[in-house]
Order: structure tokens, then sequence, then C-alpha cells
């Protein structure tokens, strides 16, 4: 039986229902309207397509984008100028420093610069320790989205044997330390494979939730997944071109082969993707409920 399509473009539309409840109540009950601050160093096409995307997600669910574009030729201590103002800013809840940055500017100092606070792409060291010590944080977007996935398909993860195929700091490692964490949606037992992993196929075989984020096409191919498994494919390849000029995406695992054994699988497009941005509300709402606690 084919596998059922967890579709990530109407789970992240659902959320976005709920956030934008979320934000008329903050704006009802305590006149607070949270506020998300872009920041685009220079005119690279597919970071300006991101900002927008962001600054319509704000939009649809009321919360205030500010962005801010400036020219790539910006220095270092004039961007980190700009990031010590919103920080600043009691308008602005959220940061976001669209990556990559040009060569001159060291990324790190940048995204170390951002309160903890404020961090809505969870990247600080401050941020990345307290995900680790299972404290209540900003989680990294991508991985935060692919979580939601699997609690919102109904995959039971208390007990599941987790597979991740790949290690990197933005997907394979945030996604293994938020699984084995001690509560609802985790509790999992993970394994993570990389490029040195000896025979991968005896892991992922052994999987219940299957995470692939190597960006490799056909890293992972029917033969390697486990009947019944849910498959969450985080990979994004262009490979090639669609009739109409567009970039045509294939993700990381082999589709047709893996709908035919797994129990449920997301698609590419329309699987993760589309739940980062909504993740980076989820956050930027977060952060704004959080000026209200203190
Ligand atoms: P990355 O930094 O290149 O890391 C890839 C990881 O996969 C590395 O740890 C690498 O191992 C491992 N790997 C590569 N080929 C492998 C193979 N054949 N077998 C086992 N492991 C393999 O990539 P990333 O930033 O994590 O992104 C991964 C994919 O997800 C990319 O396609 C990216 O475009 C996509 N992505 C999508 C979203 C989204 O919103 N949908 C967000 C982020 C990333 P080593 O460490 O040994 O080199």
């Amino acid at each position: 039986m084919a596998a059922e399509i967890i579709s990530g473009k109407d789970v992240a539309a659902a959320i976005r229902v709920e956030l934008k409840e979320e934000v008329a109540e903050l704006k009802e009950k305590h006149g607070v309207v949270p506020g998300l601050a872009t920041v685009l160093v220079g005119e690279d096409p597919a970071s300006v397509s991101y900002v927008t995307a962001k600054g319509r997600g704000c939009e649809q669910i009321g919360v205030n984008s500010y962005q801010h574009s400036i020219p790539a030729d910006t220095t270092e201590e004039d961007l980190l100028k700009l990031v010590d103002e919103l920080n600043n800013d009691p308008k602005i809840n959220g940061i976001l420093v669209q990556l990559p940055l040009p060569k001159h500017i060291d990324s790190n100092k940048v995204l170390y610069a951002i309160s903890p606070d404020k961090d809505v792409d969870g990247f600080h060291p401050v941020n990345v320790g307290r995900l680790v010590i299972g404290e209540d944080v900003f989680p990294p977007c991508t991985p935060a989205g692919i979580q939601e996935l699997i609690i919102r398909s109904g995959t039971e993860t208390s007990g599941a044997e987790v597979v991740v195929v790949g290690r990197s700091n933005i997907v394979g490692k945030p996604i293994s330390i938020m699984m084995i964490q001690k509560r609802v949606g985790a509790n999992s037992t993970v394994t993570v494979c990389h490029t040195r992993t000896k025979d991968m196929a005896s892991h992922t075989k052994r999987a219940d939730i299957l995470i692939v984020a190597a960006g490799v096409p056909n890293a992972v191919t029917g033969d390697m997944i486990k009947p019944g498994a849910t498959v969450i494919d985080v990979g994004v390849n262009r490979i090639g071109m669609t009739e109409s000029g567009k970039a045509k995406l294939a993700g990381d695992v082999n589709f047709a082969e893996a709908k035919e054994v797994a129990g449920k699988i997301t698609p590419v497009p329309g699987g993760v993707g589309p739940m980062t941005i909504t993740m980076l509300l989820k956050n930027t709402v977060k952060a704004a409920k959080m000026t209200i606690q203190k």
C-alpha cells in the first residue's frame, strides 16, 4: 500500500491559523504586536526571495515586519551596530540576519551578537546549549518543523528508533538532540549517520522514523527503509529545469521507491520546506510572549 503523504504545506497553513489567533489575543489582552526584524546584506536573489517570503508570512499572521536591506559593501562594524540597535529596540522581538553574508563579514561574530532573547533562528551558542540541556528555547527552525511534522502526522515518538542521516549544525545535530529529550514528541532512541558511517542501510532499516538531511539525491532508496516507517526528507536538490524555466527539485530520498515501503512520507517540494518559515514565525510570537511574562 502506498504511503500516506505528510503535507508540510497543509500543516504549515494550520499552524499559521493558530499563530494568527495567538497574535490577535496578544494584541487584545496585552496591546503587544510581535515584531520581526530581517537584515539582508546585498542582493543575492535566493536571499531576497527568502526575506520576502518571511515578510509575507509576518503579514499573514499579523506580525510587524521590519526589513533592513543594506548594501553588500556594508562594513562588519556597521552591521554589528545595526544588530545592537535592534537588540535594544523594544518593538523588535526577533532578529533574523539572512545568510550567507558577504565574505568580508564574519558570520559567527554577527550571529553571536544577536541577543539570545531575540535569536528566533536558534543559532546563538547560548540557545544551542539550552537546547542540549533540555530547556524551553527557540528551537532552530528546520528541526522544529521536522518535529512538528512528525508529531502532527500522528507518529509515535516515545521509544521509537529514530535514524538521522546528516550531522550538520543546522539540521542533523539539533534534530537528533531534540528527539532524545525527555518530553512529549521526543523520548526516542536516536542514531546519527554521516559519510563515515559503515553500512548505512543496516541503520536506516531499523528506523521507525527516518530523517534524511544529506543534500544528496537518492542517498536513501526504497530497500533502505523499514516497511511502515515515517520518512522525513529534508533534502532540497536542484536536478534540472522545468519546462517553464523553474528549478526542478528533488529530495534526498528516492520518493517513487520509498512511498511503496514507508507508512508516511514527506514530499519534496511541499514537505519540510514550507515548515521552516512557519517555525520562525512561531519563535517570533514566542519571543513576544516572553516579554509579557517578564
Ligand atoms: P550539510 O551541511 O551539507 O550536511 C550534510 C550532512 O549529510 C553531513 O553531515 C554529511 O556527512 C552527510 N552526508 C552527505 N552525504 C551523505 C551520504 N551519502 N550518506 C550519509 N551521510 C551523508 O547539509 P544541511 O545544511 O544539513 O542540509 C541538508 C539538506 O537539507 C540539503 O539538501 C539542504 O538544502 C536541505 N535543507 C532544507 C531545509 C528546508 O527548509 N527544507 C533547510 C535546511 C537544509 P559529513 O558530516 O560526514 O560530511
